[in-house]
């Protein structure tokens, strides 16, 4: 399992990658874990946190309430008694366990929302309801428990998504960067695209050199830089056109 240390000696560890990536924050007494994945990797995720001899975690953050990332959040909650962490602007999906579809991001994802996405049974976006322990509003600070690690709204992806600041050297940012392509960070499917852009520049604002997406590997605050500005040309491009 890829493990990243932070300044403080706190350990990001990635307890599950490929489909929706899945860490595990912990200074070896108290343990964060950040998102869930989806329903049928629930074995794996056991297993893996078996492995890392953890039996209790207590927070469980979760960066949105998509299926992707919520699907097992009521079987940690059994299992592992956590407290749930969500943006208030999520809350009622989780308890659902509903999720809208997002619009595309890129020609590619607007069409294939616009012509498939009303064909997409709910049923497939659908996972067991949940319901929250502590709703977020603006920053959360994990100090009580020992960390130097704070949650901050990054909208756009969808209204309540959540960053995790590690150290102010690494970011947790679920689906508000995109870490498949080697030259992007733009996820292809935002609720409000410059919100989320926003978003990049408060994670920017950040001193963080690190950011941890939730699909694909590690992105360097380089490419982040490179991609916000980037877009921002374009957009300004257009306006004055
Ligand atoms: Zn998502
Ligand atoms: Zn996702």
């Amino acid at each position: 399992m890829k493990c990243w240390v932070t300044k403080s000696g706190y350990k990001i560890i990635r307890v599950l990658a490929g489909r929706s990536n899945v860490f595990l924050l912990t200074n070896g007494e108290k343990n964060i874990l950040i998102d869930t994945s989806t329903s049928y990797l629930w074995g794996k995720l056991q297993r893996r946190l078996g492995l890392l001899n953890i039996e209790t975690i207590d927070y469980l953050v979760l960066t949105h309430s998509h299926f992707d990332h919520a699907a097992n959040a009521k079987r940690i909650k059994t299992k592992y008694k956590p407290t749930i962490v969500i943006h208030k602007n999520e809350a009622l999906s989780l308890s659902r366990g509903e999720m809208a579809i997002p619009n595309g991001t890129l020609i590619f994802t607007t069409l294939l929302v616009r012509t498939l996405g009303r064909l997409i049974p709910k049923s497939l976006l659908e996972y067991t309801p949940c319901e929250p322990d502590l709703l977020i509003d603006s920053d959360y600070s994990f100090k009580t428990i020992g960390f130097n690690a704070c949650l901050t709204h990054t909208p756009g992806h969808t209204k309540g998504s959540l960053s995790l600041i590690v150290d102010d050297e690494i970011a947790i940012v679920g689906d508000t960067l995109f870490g498949v392509f080697r030259w992007s960070v733009n996820p292809p499917y935002a609720d409000n695209r410059n919100t989320m852009i926003n978003s990049w520049k408060k994670l920017l604002d950040t001193k963080c050199l690190i950011f941890l997406p939730s699909h694909g590997s590690a992105i360097k605050r380089s490419l982040l830089k490179h991609n916000f500005r980037k877009i921002q040309k374009i957009d300004l491009g257009q306006k004055s056109e």
